[in-house]
């Protein structure tokens, strides 16, 4: 395997505005977003387990040619819902489903008992599992997953590699993550309670256990539980005595659909967490993250995280994909819109017709920049982000019509869309955060005198609350 030496250590994970930007690594594919002179568009790596159990020396090979910290999520809620979303088709003419050979190695190999039953028995997690038949937790086998999980993090890339591999390190710390995560389990609305106290327990143990890396509490929570924050809250400030860090992720958080109420909550979360440590990451966050991030906040995040080829909120089980349109982030918006609506708003405001007018309002980033040049106009370069392919496909005796975006089209907005969020998180160091909310204020107006006020709420939304916020 060929390795690139490296060049940084991992001593910070935090970049501009003194926070975290997280940028998720889901294929190989995707390697090209994290290199070059992408390198510094972000501070930290995410990784999901199963790719790294997977296929490790394409994992090593990648983190040693990029020298940046990461860390490893070993994705342990994955085995509590329901098993079909473990599983994967097989080829056209075998159309039965079975586990994911990444997820079956993750479990079998790495995880061990009880995740490996869940595959060996076709049914998934209950928190009883992790219960004594008097009620009390089972330590000793919580202390057991505590070390696979953590070993799994710690070792099993330097162990992967070959000695000569090895030789081509500059150092051998660079496969190791920044900070371990402690197993942990989604947080439903049913049953937060009995899978909390799990979470806590092995939090608890994996901070004895490891002492050589800070250890991360992991929090996936359903969006319906937030009004129970307060209980949560209490329940981690009373069991366990110091948490090195949060990462938090929150069940289909679409920030742009979030009520007023939701964002309340949400910023509430943040204000009792904080009592227990100094670093939250929303580990999948918009812009109302990003602002969550001001250090103008007394009881701010820490970070953000995101992925290069989709939105900013995940579902926790995985939803029905949809077909792809093509996408533009539109900054005024702080948003990936659909082509068409951003067409709307640029082209009503005619900030198509000049480079001047497209820059101040558009969009000035090194993608626009390069689409410009090469197709001469603004207007041609912004229409190139929306460039589709028609398919026709008869159904129920009409004709149904896709428009499926180029793979250019598609390559370019992803460029777009990154050096926006670069450029979000710049924008924090730079201004306070009055500033970035009246700006937020008249971008609203503009928006809505095109779209109506509907479309564009949510950007009054969080500014109201963010407004609170900074008050409180
Ligand atoms: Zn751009």
């Amino acid at each position: 395997m060929a390795i690139k030496k490296g060049t940084t250590s991992h001593s910070n994970i935090r970049g501009a505005g003194n926070m975290t930007h997280i940028l998720h690594y889901n294929t190989h594919a995707e390697r090209r977003y994290f290199t070059g002179k992408n390198r510094e568009m972000y501070d930290l790596v995410g990784l999901n387990g199963n790719i790294v159990s997977f296929s490790p020396t394409g994992t090593a090979a990648f983190l040693a040619s990029i020298s940046k910290p990461f860390y490893i999520d070993p994705q342990t809620h994955a085995f509590q819902h329901d098993t079909i979303h473990l599983k994967t088709k097989g080829s056209r003419k075998n159309q039965e489903l079975h586990f994911k050979p990444s997820i079956v190695k993750l479990a079998n190999d790495r995880l061990g008992e009880p995740f490996s039953n869940v595959i060996n028995n076709d049914i998934p997690l209950s928190p009883d599992v992790f219960y004594n038949s008097n009620g009390t937790l089972n330590s000793s086998l919580i202390t057991r997953i505590c070390r696979n999980v953590i070993s799994f993090q710690s070792k099993f890339l330097i162990d992967s590699i070959d000695d000569e591999t090895r030789d081509f390190l500059d150092n051998p710390n660079d496969l190791l993550p920044h900070f371990y995560i402690a197993p942990y389990f989604f947080l439903s609305s049913i049953l937060w309670e009995k899978w909390l106290a799990i979470n806590i327990a092995a939090y608890r143990i994996s901070k004895d256990l490891y002492r050589d890396k800070p250890v991360y509490l992991e929090l996936v929570l359903s969006q319906a539980i937030l009004p129970n924050i307060q209980d949560i809250c209490d329940q981690i400030v009373r069991d366990i005595a110091d948490v090195d860090g949060i990462l938090l992720w929150i069940d289909g958080n679409a920030e742009e659909e979030l009520t007023r109420l939701e964002v309340a909550n949400y910023i509430h979360l943040l204000h009792c967490l904080r009592r227990k440590t100094n670093t939250i990451i929303n580990i999948h966050g918009g812009y109302l993250s990003s602002l969550l991030c001001h250090n103008d906040l007394k009881n701010n995040l820490s970070g953000i995280g995101h992925s290069a080829n989709y939105g900013e909120h995940r579902e926790v089980v995985p939803v029905g994909g949809g077909i792809p349109r093509a996408r533009f982030y539109l900054q005024k918006a702080h948003s990936r819109l659909h082509f068409s609506d951003a067409a709307d708003i640029v082209i009503n405001k005619n900030w198509h017709t000049s480079k001047d007018l497209y820059q101040n309002n558009v969009c000035s980033c090194i993608k626009c920049d390069e689409l410009i040049k090469q197709y001469g106009t603004p207007e041609a370069a912004f229409n190139a982000y929306g460039d589709s392919n028609v398919t026709v496909v008869p159904f129920k005796g009409s004709i149904l019509r896709f428009e499926y975006p180029t793979p250019e089209a598609k390559e370019a907005g992803i460029m777009h869309y990154l050096y926006n969020k670069k450029y979000e998180i710049d924008s924090l160091n730079n201004h306070s955060l009055i500033e970035l909310l009246s700006k937020m204020e008249s971008d609203y107006q503009e928006i809505s005198s095109v779209k109506g006020s509907e479309f564009a709420d949510y950007l009054e939304i969080w500014r109201l609350e963010l407004l609170q916020a900074l008050d409180s």
